[in-house]
C-alpha cells in the first residue's frame, strides 16, 4: 500500500519519541490511521551498547540507523521535531516552533533523561551518558587523557549497570597502553543494587582486581572542574567526572498534565492509559506502572507493542489489554573481562556471554534496518557484523581466550 494511501482522512495518532517504545507501538498501527512519529533526533540509537564507543570497539554509526525509512516501511510518516507540549483537552502535541499535531490517540514514549539531583557543579563538569553524541564526547575525553605520561583520573558516580559497563570500557582501554585512575562512587551500599547481591559483589571484586577504587554508602555533594566532592568529607581529584547516576523524566514532561507535581515519571493504568486521559497512552521509561519496573529497552519495546495494540482497540471500541511485564534476563558487560547474565536470582558471569549481548545487537540492528533497500541493508550490516567481530568478538572468542573464559565462567545463586 502507498503511503499517500496510507494518509488519506483516518483517525489520527500520533506517536511522541521513536526509539524503543516509539518504533515497536508505530509497527503496530496499520494504514487504518494517519500516524505521524515525532522525535527530536533524526537517528534511531541502540543505547544498551554505546558503553562500548569510550573504547572504540563500536562506533557512532554502527549503533545509529535513519528514523525515516525504518518508518515510512510501516506507511507512516515521521517529523523530525521537538515537542514542548502536550495539549490533553485540545488533544495535541506543540513542536518548539509552534506546529500543533492533532490527535484521536497519542503514544507518549519520549524516554528518560540523566539525572542530577540538584548537585551543584554535575551540568557543567561532569559528563553524564545517556546517549551516541554523550559516549561520542567521553570517548574524546579519554583520547585526550590517554596520550598523558601520569596515568589521569577518571571519576565514575553511580554503581548501577551504565556505570559499571562504562568502567569495563576504560579498562578495555589497557590494551592500547592507556592507564586510567578509575574511581567508581556508589550512593547504595553495594554495587549493582537492582542485582542479586552476589552479583553486586563479583562486580566489585572484579573492579578491584583491575585497580579501581569502588566507594560505597557515599554521595556527591559537588563537582568541580578538577575535583568531586563527597558527602564524608573526601575531595577526589579528577581529570573527568562521568556521571551515570539516575534517570528523569525528559524536561517537557515534568510540568505537563500528566502527573501531579511530586510524581517522579508519568503515572499509567495496566493498559497503559495515562491516568489523564483514556486517548494517551505512555509506553517505555517516561512510564510508571504500579508495580514499578526496571529502565530497560526490553521493556519499552514489550510497552511500545502493547500500547500501538491498545491504540488500534481503543480507536476501534475493542476492549484493552494489559500489560504483563517479561523475565527477559539481563545481560551486564564488564569490557572484555567478564560478562553477566542475570535471571531473577541466579545469575552466571563468562567473557564468552559477550557474544550473546553482541549477537542481540546485531540481530535487534538487522531486523531494525529496512529490508526494502537491499544494498543499504547488506552492507551496513556487513559493516557492523565485520566491526563486531574484528573489534569484539574475535579478541574474545580466540582459542586462549576460549580456555581463559571458560575457566573463568561461573554460576552465581542470589
Ligand atoms: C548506557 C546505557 C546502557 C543501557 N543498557 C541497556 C541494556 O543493556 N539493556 C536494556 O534493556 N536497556 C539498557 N539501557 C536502557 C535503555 O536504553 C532504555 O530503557 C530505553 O532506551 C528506553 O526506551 P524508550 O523508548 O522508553 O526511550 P528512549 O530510547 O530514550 O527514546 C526516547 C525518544 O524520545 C525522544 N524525545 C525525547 N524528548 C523529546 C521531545 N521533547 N520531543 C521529541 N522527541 C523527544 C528522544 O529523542 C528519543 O529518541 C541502557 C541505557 C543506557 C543509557
Amino acid at each position: 500500500m502507498s503511503s499517500s494511501q496510507c494518509r488519506s482522512r483516518k483517525p489520527r495518532v500520533v506517536i511522541v519519541g521513536a526509539n524503543f517504545a516509539g518504533l515497536r507501538a508505530a509497527a503496530q498501527l496499520s494504514c487504518r490511521y494517519r500516524v505521524t512519529v515525532l522525535d527530536a533526533m533524526a537517528e534511531f540509537e541502540w543505547t544498551p551498547n554505546i558503553h562500548e564507543i569510550l573504547s572504540g570497539v563500536k562506533r557512532a554509526d554502527g549503533v545509529k540507523l535513519p528514523f525515516g525509512p525504518a518508518i515510512a516501511r510501516y506507511g507512516h510518516e515521521f517529523v523530525q521535531a521537538r515537542i514542548v507540549r502536550i495539549d490533553v483537552a485540545g488533544q495535541s502535541v506543540v513542536t518548539e516552533d509552534d506546529q500543533r499535531f492533532h490527535f484521536d490517540a497519542c503514544v507518549v514514549a519520549a524516554g528518560s533523561q540523566g539525572a542530577n539531583f540538584g548537585v551543584p557543579g554535575v551540568e557543567e563538569h561532569a559528563m553524564k551518558l545517556r546517549r551516541v553524541a554523550d559516549a561520542e564526547r567521553i570517548g574524546a575525553a579519554l583520547d585526550r587523557l590517554g596520550r598523558r605520561k601520569r596515568p589521569a583520573k577518571v571519576v565514575v558516580v553511580g554503581g548501577g549497570i551504565t556505570g559499571v559497563e562504562t568502567v569495563g570500557e576504560i579498562l578495555r582501554r589497557r590494551h592500547c597502553g592507556e592507564r586510567f585512575e578509575v574511581h567508581l562512587l556508589e550512593q547504595e551500599t553495594r554495587l549493582l543494587s537492582q542485582q542479586p547481591e552476589r552479583v553486586g559483589r563479583d562486580a566489585a571484586e572484579r573492579c578491584k582486581a583491575f585497580g579501581v577504587d569502588v566507594i560505597t554508602g557515599v554521595a556527591v555533594e559537588s563537582v568541580s572542574a578538577r575535583s568531586v566532592s563527597l558527602d564524608d568529607g573526601r575531595r577526589l581529584s579528577s581529570d573527568l567526572c562521568i556521571w551515570t547516576a539516575g534517570l528523569s523524566l525528559p524536561g517537557f514532561l515534568r510540568d505537563a498534565e500528566l502527573k501531579a507535581a511530586d510524581e517522579p515519571w508519568l503515572p499509567v493504568r495496566d493498559t497503559l492509559q495515562s491516568a489523564a486521559s483514556d486517548a494517551l497512552f505512555v509506553a517505555g521509561d517516561s512510564a510508571a506502572l504500579a508495580a514499578p519496573i526496571a529502565k530497560q529497552a526490553y521493556h519499552a519495546m514489550d510497552m511500545g507493542e502493547l500500547a500501538g495494540g491498545n491504540v488500534d482497540r481503543f480507536l476501534r471500541g475493542r476492549p484493552l489489554k494489559d500489560f504483563r511485564p517479561s523475565r527477559t534476563p539481563t545481560l551486564i558487560a564488564f569490557g572484555d573481562i567478564t560478562t553477566w547474565l542475570v535471571a531473577g536470582n541466579a545469575a552466571a558471569a563468562s567473557p564468552l556471554l559477550a557474544a550473546g549481548k553482541e549477537a542481540v545487537y546485531l540481530a535487534t540492528m538487522a531486523q531494525l534496518d529496512s529490508p526494502w533497500r537491499p544494498v543499504g541493508y547488506t552492507a551496513r550490516l556487513a559493516s557492523r557484523a565485520s566491526r563486531a567481530t574484528f573489534g569484539l568478538l574475535l579478541p574474545q572468542l580466540n582459542l586462549e581466550s576460549i580456555v581463559a573464559g571458560a575457566k573463568g565462567s561461573r554460576i552465581m545463586l542470589g
